[in-house]
């Protein structure tokens, strides 16, 4: 019996340490994502201010196109005026021109503020863009580091999962199968420290009757209350 139990312990605690280093490869595999979503949020706010800046080129382009026709209107305008005969239809083309270029004067205003604010976009677009390829840089560093540490801890789990089989060879099938369910059962701890009267497990008094029975130590004996497998440990120890 004394040999059952050891062997449970030793399955009980190489499958803790498995359990530890995949909650760190876990935890290496979070922060990876993390890093790689800040690389996404970078480029995203790049092609925002590049989609603006696009926007703002042609936005002025339209502004240059209707400048040029306005001019072109204009132009037009003053030379039919040479061929105008009556007073009346002069002074309606001389107030054409003169709305035409109050138009283009306005256009040439908006000009100016489109450049202005292409400027600015453009500069605040190289300093995001710079400050993009430093995340990109960095963060293939440090995704580097840690798949190196997700590999290094694989070993380690490699190396323990050698162990669980030779421990698992070791065993009766039978009792293998009652620690893997209770495992799943019991949120990993399938084996509980009886202590002082308790099941530490769940920290409930035990039967004094079972109690007794644990320190005959004959047969395998789990706490009622939260079914698993109880070890004693006494107080000394
Ligand atoms: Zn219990």
């Amino acid at each position: 019996m004394k040999k059952k139990l050891e062997m449970l312990e030793e399955l009980q605690e190489v499958e803790q340490l498995i359990d530890t280093l995949k909650a760190a490869q876990d935890a290496l595999h979070a922060e990876m994502g993390g890093i790689s979503q800040s690389v996404d949020l970078a480029r995203e706010e790049v092609d925002v201010l590049q989609s603006s800046l696009t926007q703002f080129e042609s936005e002025k382009a339209e502004l240059e196109a209707t400048h040029a026709a306005e001019l072109e209107n204009i132009a037009r305008s003053e030379t039919n005026m040479k061929e105008i005969k009556t007073n009346k239809e002069f002074q309606a083309v001389g107030r054409e021109i003169t709305a035409a270029k109050k138009q283009v004067t306005e256009i040439e205003e908006q000009l100016l503020q489109k450049i202005g604010q292409i400027e600015e976009l453009a500069g605040e677009l190289a300093t995001k863009k710079g400050k993009y390829e430093e995340i990109v840089e960095n963060s293939a560093e440090r995704i580097a580091e840690k798949q190196t540490e997700i590999k290094k801890i694989q070993s380690d789990i490699d190396a323990d999962i050698t162990r669980r089989e030779a421990v698992i060879k070791g065993m009766p099938a039978s009792l293998v199968k009652k620690f893997t369910l209770l495992r799943e059962q019991r949120r990993g701890q399938a084996l509980a420290i009886a202590k002082d009267g308790y099941c530490m497990g769940c920290n409930m008094h035990l039967p004094p009757q079972l109690y007794n029975n644990l320190y005959k130590n004959e047969e395998l004996l789990t706490c009622p209350h939260c079914q698993r497998i109880l070890i004693l440990k006494l107080q000394q120890q």
